[in-house]
């Protein structure tokens, strides 16, 4: 290992406690930190098991509209609900869908967030927020949107249907793969971005190959909490801005995107962080990061190729000019053609870089 240069390591406070059956927990947890007065965020499947968290008579109001990309009329409304009930806490209980919306809360009142998650998108260890304006989606940072209170229960994750489960696996692992190539990472990150793609890689196939394996979904949700915690300290590069620009402008699905253009990415930056996708390649225990993990993604019948999940071929050009369009780091510089090569690849669902696989992958149907 190299000995670690200069880096700063500052870190807003928020406890986190993780383990099977541990939603029983979020009341009491609630009470320790002295706030009283819950909202409920989430949607109407969450909803559903509500009552698994017991909250009882702490609930002030419920919102159970939470919606992908926070549309800002949504924000609002649940905004004024949370000021009407005098909520001085929100429990944010689903995806990255209520988390963010709990975030968007956080910015027009007094409040802190209690997550709690039953995907691995990872948004609750973060302070980055995101709303959807007429004009496009609005992303920032600031402490106050951070959760407090994070609860993780591998028992509610492990209630995803399979796809979803696969999607939100990878969608998590690309925050650690990011975390490892970025300008400002940092050791610590570092270590904890191998531990994760470690967990996920391990974790995903074993999910994939029996449902009810505990052990597997434990260990998929601790490697989410642990790429959720890079997200959080390291800036992200290609992968996430490329991702960015196919939801936020041709409405593609959010995890299913992430997964299918992460190994792309990653071939993209072999050539100028070696080191770094060394280390996602032994994470993984491949030889080869990029193709190793396309094989992973297409033998757990996740998606390979952008056109299976709603992206039009006449779009590609357009999606590589906006790729282009902000300047931002990343360890291989920025080129148009090759972003737009690395693109007809994802769109086409052949293997990255133009490896050669061994695993055709059989098709995947779009399930949202
Ligand atoms: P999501 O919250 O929209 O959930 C996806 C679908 O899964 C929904 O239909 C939901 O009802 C269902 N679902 C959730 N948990 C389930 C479970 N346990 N069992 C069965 N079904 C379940 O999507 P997501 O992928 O969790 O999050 C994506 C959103 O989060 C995006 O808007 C993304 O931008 C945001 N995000 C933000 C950050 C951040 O740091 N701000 C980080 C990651 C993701």
């Amino acid at each position: 290992m190299t000995a670690p240069s200069n880096f700063v390591w500052d870190q807003a406070p928020v406890r986190v406690v993780f383990g099977a059956g541990k939603r029983a927990q979020v009341a009491a947890e609630l009470d320790a930190l002295g706030r009283g007065n819950v909202m409920v965020v989430t949607t109407s499947r969450s909803r559903a098991r509500l009552d698994d968290l017991a909250l009882g008579s702490r609930v002030v109001d419920v919102f159970d509209g939470a919606v992908q990309h926070v549309p800002e009329h949504v924000a609002k409304a649940a905004s004024q609900r949370a000021r009407a009930a005098g909520a001085n806490v929100i429990v944010a209980y689903g995806g990255g869908s209520p988390i963010g919306l709990a975030k968007a809360i956080a910015l027009e009142h007094d409040v802190v967030i209690a997550a709690v998650p039953t995907t691995y998108a990872g948004s609750e260890m973060t302070s980055i927020f995101g709303i959807t304006t007429d004009g496009g989606k609005l992303t920032g940072r600031d402490p106050r949107v951070k959760p407090q209170l994070v609860v993780y229960d591998p028992q509610l994750t492990a209630t995803m249907p399979v796809p979803l489960a696969m999607t939100s696996g990878f969608n998590s692992m690309a925050h650690a793969v990011e975390a490892l190539y970025v300008e400002n990472g940092d050791p610590i990150t570092s270590t904890l971005a191998v531990q994760s793609i470690t967990a996920l890689g391990h974790a995903l196939p074993a999910i994939a190959g029996d449902p009810r394996n505990a052990d597997a979904h434990a260990e998929a949700l601790y490697g989410a909490f642990l790429s959720a915690w890079t997200l959080d300290n390291a800036s992200m590069g290609l992968h996430h801005k490329l991702c960015h620009v196919l939801g936020g402008s041709y409405n593609l699905p959010h995890a299913p995107t992430h997964t299918i253009i992460l190994p792309h990415a990653i071939a993209y930056n072999e050539a100028g962080a070696p080191d770094a996708i060394a280390r996602v390649a032994a994470a993984l225990g491949v030889s080869n990061a990029a193709s190793g993990l396309f094989e992973l993604i297409a033998g757990v019948g996740a998606p390979t190729a952008l056109k299976d999940i709603g992206m039009a071929e006449a779009d590609l050009d357009d999606a590589a000019d906006r790729a282009m369009q902000r300047s931002y780091a990343n360890p291989t510089p920025l080129d148009r053609d090759k972003i737009r090569a690395l693109l007809d690849d994802a769109y086409r669902g052949r293997p990255p870089g133009g490896k050669t696989s061994s695993v055709t992958p059989e098709g995947y149907q779009r399930s949202e």
